[in-house]
């Protein structure tokens, strides 16, 4: 059986000035949003900005022309929106995995509320007082 490859890392090509007017204003809405979930570093904050990241290029991708839909790595003349959503996800990524290993289960249910309080006393079995019920029958 073949062996799988590893995935080699993105080339580090800066983002800056060779981005393509349709990267640059993709840019622009993932900068806003890694940096208010970065900036709220909680594992479900994180996690909903990666989400909304992946739907969002998705979304952006089949806006664009196809020149940019199928731009597949970043050059020095030309980063798409490809390299830009990367770029994006690894800042998330990193962010989620600087929090520690994320929980493989979902949290404990929290106990359920106590039963109300009965709404008499009892004395020995008898019960005392007035009842706040009028339907009331011990
Ligand atoms: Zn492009």
């Amino acid at each position: 059986m073949a062996s799988i490859p590893p995935t080699p890392p993105p080339p580090d090509v800066p983002l800056g000035p060779q981005m393509c007017p349709h990267a640059r204003s993709f840019a622009d809405w993932c900068d806003t949003l890694v940096s208010a979930a970065t900036a709220k570093n909680d594992l479900v904050s994180l996690n909903q900005a990666k989400l909304l990241l992946i739907d969002r290029y998705f979304m952006w991708r089949v806006n664009v022309p196809v020149r940019h839909q199928v731009f597949p790595r970043p050059t020095s003349v030309h980063v798409c929106i490809f390299a830009v959503f990367e770029s994006a996800y690894r800042r998330l990524q990193d962010a989620i995995l600087a929090l520690g290993p994320s929980p493989l289960v979902h949290p404990p249910y929290p106990a359920p509320p106590p039963p109300p309080a009965p709404m008499y006393e009892t004395v020995n079995g008898i019960v005392v007082g007035e009842t706040l019920d009028k339907d009331f029958e011990p």
